[in-house]
């Protein structure tokens, strides 16, 4: 008999999960608490081992052609808004057939890889469904969702991100620690490659207030414009914890 796999979280861990197990003929069942993908701006560059598993997968073509390819990567120095270091993934080839990453936003992979779970016959999709209490023994996993609805599975794998109930129910320790740095997340329309010369993925360091300028194409829009930035800073000292990010269409912002 086929294995019973739940995935919990169809984030991109939990969704490429279930497209992998499904491929082995895996019966699997995808629970996702929210009724649609989250679109808040997060993870914005896919490196090449990431992307040699999307080949694997099937998923690569159409992954990239939803966003930009990016070749190069650099570093400048915030105060003098200078070239510090350039460095170019093109010296990987030989070691990988993508000596590139891939610019898109992560709630893109989500959503393609959930098109593709549709239409495989054996994956249940369960979007909208909590999983609230989950228990394992040497035989089974039982799961329980917020429904109160009881189910049973070979194998349970947890992709339910950093406040993982599956983690909890397991009473396993979340290792490490959170960066005492509060970080403002913005998406723009402004041209940061015209304005400082820099290219689609920069580093901007500062000893006071740090940047990271990601690109990536804009899809599915009414705006007449096929490309943003992602703007990700922080600033010493400021020590609130959490994301808080915000989107805006303005082409006035500055570096
Ligand atoms: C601003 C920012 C920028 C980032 N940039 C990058 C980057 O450039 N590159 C990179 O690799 N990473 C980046 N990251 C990190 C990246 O976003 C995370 O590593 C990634 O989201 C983890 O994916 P995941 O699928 O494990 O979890 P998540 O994306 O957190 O997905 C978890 C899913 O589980 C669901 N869920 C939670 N609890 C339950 C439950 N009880 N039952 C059912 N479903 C549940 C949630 O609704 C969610 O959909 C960035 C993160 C942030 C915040």
């Amino acid at each position: 008999m086929a294995a019973r796999v739940g995935i919990v979280g169809a984030g991109p861990v939990g969704v490429v999960a279930a497209i992998a197990c499904a491929r082995k003929g895996m019966q699997v069942a995808l629970f996702e608490a929210e009724r649609e993908i989250d679109h808040s701006p997060r993870a914005a560059t896919t490196h090449p081992s990431t992307l040699e598993m999307l080949a694997e997968l099937g998923l690569l073509e159409e992954f990239q052609s939803l966003g930009l390819v990016a070749r190069y990567f650099q570093f400048w120095d915030g105060a003098t808004k200078t070239l510090v270091a350039e460095f170019d993934h093109g010296v990987l080839r030989g070691e990988t057939p993508y000596p590139f990453v891939v610019q898109t936003e992560q709630h893109k992979l989500s959503e393609l890889g959930l098109r593709r779970l549709a239409t495989m016959p054996n994956v249940e999709l369960r979007l909208g469904t909590s999983v609230t209490d989950l228990a394992q023994d040497a035989k089974d996993v039982r799961v329980t969702t917020q429904g109160a609805e009881r189910l049973v599975f070979d194998y349970v794998i947890g992709c339910d991100g950093g406040r993982s109930t599956v983690r909890k129910c397991l009473d396993i320790e979340f290792e490490g620690y959170t960066w005492p740095e509060r970080f403002l997340v913005l998406t723009t329309l402004f041209d940061f490659q015209a304005a400082l010369g820099c290219c689609p993925r920069s580093y901007i360091s500062d000893p006071e207030e740090w940047t990271n300028l990601f690109k990536w194409s804009r899809t599915g829009t009414s705006i007449a414009c096929t490309s943003a930035w992602r703007n990700l800073s922080a600033r010493a000292g400021c020590s609130l914890r959490g994301t808080q990010h915000t989107s805006t269409t303005r082409s006035g912002a500055s570096a």
